[in-house]
C-alpha cells in the first residue's frame, strides 16, 4: 500500500491493523528463547511509528486545510490563492507530505503558505519543531559527530550530521534573539516596579562569576599560511559565566542552612558587558529587585569587582575565601622553599583565622612578616600579596558571612563552570565565535529551566508553564 494511500483511510483501520501486529508480536516473543523485554520493546516502538505518522500527517493536513487564508505576516487576506501545494519534512515519527494553499500578499508584496506558520514549519527547514528542538538539544550537549548517531538510535530520526548542525545553530541564533527580547523585558520591567515603599522580601541574592577559556579557531582556511608564517592557528577564547540565587533565611535545610531557590545562569562568549548586562537581566527575573540585600562573590580578577561596581553597585562584595588561602599560601613558599612541613604549620592557624577571625589580623601579621625580610625576591612576593590582601581587605568579611549562613566561597560558579567546559572542552573540538554563543545559549535556556520559550509545545510537559 502506498504512503499517500494510507494516509487518508482511517486512524481506525490502521490502529486495528497495528493491534494485530502487536498481537502477532506478544505471540512471538512467547517463543523465542533468548529474548528479553528490551527486544520487545524495540519491536514495538518500530510498529507503531507508522500509526503515529499517519495520525501526525492527518492531523497536520486537516489544521492546514481550517488555516484561514491570510498572511502569516500582517494577517492581511491573501490574493491569487491556489491550493494543495505539497510539501514533506520531517516529523517525530518520519516524513509526512500534506498540502496546502499559497497566496500573494499585496501589503507584504510577498507569496505566502498560511498553513506553514500555523503549523511552525520554517520557510527552508524540512523539518517539524519537535525535530527541530531534538537538534538543538542534542548539539548543545554533545558534539555534532555523535548527535546524529544517537538521534537515529534513540528516536528513528534521521538528520545527518551536517543537517543537525545548521539546524542546531539556526535554533540557537533564534535562541539569542529571544534572550535579548527577555533581557529587554526583565530590565523594563524592573525599572517600571521602583516604588519607595516596596516591601523587601527577607533572602538574599547571591551572585558569582568566572571565567574560563574555549579553543577556538577563529582563522578558518587559512591554516597553511598562519604555520608557515609559524603561528598555530589554534586560539584561546574567554567565556564569561555568572550565577545567582536566593538564600533564604525563614526555611532551614536539615542541616540548618538557609534554603537556596530561584537558581540562575548565564555563560556568553561576547565579553564582559555581554555578561553584565545578561547576569543584571537574570538575577532581576530571579528577584534582585525585591531582595533584603546581594553579595557578589568572586576570586581576586579585577573585571568581576569592575562589573560589580557598574552594575550591582549595591551589592555586598566577598573574595572567594579558596583564593585568599591561596595567596596566603604564596606567602609561606617565599618564606619557606619547598619545606611542605614548615608551610603547612605555618599556614594552618593563618588560614583558620582568617576564616574564623578577622581578616586585618591576618593582614597585620603579613605586614610584620615584611617588615623582618631583608630585601630580596622573598621580600618582593610577600610585598606583593601584602598589596592584594589591602586591596580586597573589605570582601574578607568571611566570620560575618558564615555566621549569616552565607557561601564563603565562589564553588557554585567554578562547579558550573566545570560542568559547561566537559561539554565545551573535548580534545580536538574547535569552535567559532558566533556557533559556540548560540550553542552556549540554548544551553543557559535549558538549564534555566525556560527551553519552553523556545519550543513551546512543550509547556504540556509542566502545567504550570501554560
Ligand atoms: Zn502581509
Amino acid at each position: 500500500m502506498s504512503r499517500r494511500s494510507k494516509s487518508v483511510e482511517s486512524l481506525a483501520v490502521t490502529a486495528a491493523r497495528l493491534a494485530d501486529a502487536l498481537e502477532q508480536d506478544v505471540r512471538d516473543f512467547l517463543v523465542v528463547r533468548n529474548h528479553t523485554l528490551g527486544d520487545i520493546e524495540v519491536q514495538i516502538e518500530r510498529q507503531s511509528r507508522e500509526l503515529l505518522r499517519v495520525a501526525a500527517e492527518k492531523a497536520a493536513q486537516k489544521k492546514a486545510e481550517v488555516t484561514p487564508p491570510v498572511c502569516p505576516v500582517c494577517h492581511q487576506p491573501l490574493s491569487r490563492l491556489t491550493g494543495d501545494h505539497r510539501r514533506s519534512f520531517e516529523c517525530r515519527f518520519g516524513t509526512i507530505t500534506i498540502g496546502r494553499s499559497r497566496g500573494y500578499c499585496k501589503r507584504c508584496r510577498k507569496w505566502g503558505f498560511p498553513a506553514d506558520a500555523v503549523l511552525g514549519l520554517e520557510e527552508t527547514a524540512g523539518y517539524s519543531p519537535r525535530v527541530q528542538e531534538m537538534a538543538a538539544l542534542l548539539a548543545s550537549k554533545m558534539p555534532v559527530s555523535e548527535a546524529s548517531a544517537v538521534l537515529e538510535h534513540l528516536t528513528g530520526v534521521t538528520l545527518p550530521r551536517a543537517t543537525l548542525d545548521r539546524e542546531a545553530r539556526r535554533q540557537g541564533e533564534r535562541a539569542r534573539q529571544v534572550r535579548r527580547q527577555e533581557d529587554e523585558q526583565a530590565r523594563n520591567a524592573s525599572a517600571k516596579s521602583v516604588q519607595p515603599e516596596m516591601v523587601l522580601e527577607p533572602y538574599q541574592m547571591m551572585i558569582q562569576m568566572d571565567a574560563w577559556n574555549i579553543r577556538e579557531r577563529d582563522d578558518w582556511g587559512k591554516t597553511k599560511a598562519m604555520r608557515q608564517g609559524g603561528r598555530e592557528p589554534e586560539r584561546w577564547h574567554w567565556v564569561y559565566t555568572g550565577t545567582c540565587f536566593r538564600l533564604d533565611h525563614r526555611g532551614k535545610t536539615g542541616g540548618g542552612r538557609p534554603v537556596i531557590s530561584e537558581r540562575g545562569f548565564v555563560a556568553t562568549r561576547e565579553g564582559i558587558d555581554a555578561l553584565r548586562e545578561q547576569l543584571h537581566a537574570e538575577a532581576l527575573r530571579r528577584g534582585l529587585g525585591q531582595a533584603a540585600g546581594a553579595l557578589v562573590i568572586g576570586d581576586g580578577a579585577v573585571w568581576i569587582w569592575r562589573l560589580a561596581d557598574d552594575r550591582f553597585k549595591d551589592a555586598r562584595q566577598r573574595l572567594d575565601y579558596y583564593h585568599a588561602v591561596q595567596h596566603l599560601a604564596a606567602v609561606g613558599r617565599a618564606l619557606f622553599g619547598e619545606d611542605q612541613a614548615r608551610l603547612k604549620e605555618w599556614l594552618r592557624p593563618l588560614a583558620q583565622q582568617l576564616k574564623n577571625q578577622s581578616a586585618i589580623k591576618v593582614v597585620h601579621q603579613l605586614e610584620d612578616i615584611l617588615a623582618e625580610l631583608p630585601t630580596g625576591a622573598p621580600a618582593e612576593v610577600v610585598q606583593r600579596e601584602v598589596h592584594y590582601f589591602h586591596e580586597h581587605q573589605d570582601r574578607m568579611d568571611y566570620r560575618a558571612g558564615r555566621r549569616r549562613g552565607e557561601p564563603i566561597g565562589s564553588g557554585a560558579i567554578e562547579s558550573t563552570c566545570r560542568q559547561a567546559q566537559c561539554r565545551f572542552k573535548r580534545p580536538g573540538q574547535y569552535w567559532s565565535q558566533r556557533g559556540d554563543e548560540s550553542l552556549l545559549c540554548l544551553e543557559t535556556f535549558w538549564r534555566n529551566g525556560r527551553w519552553h520559550l523556545l519550543f513551546p509545545h512543550n509547556r504540556q510537559l509542566d502545567p504550570s508553564k501554560t
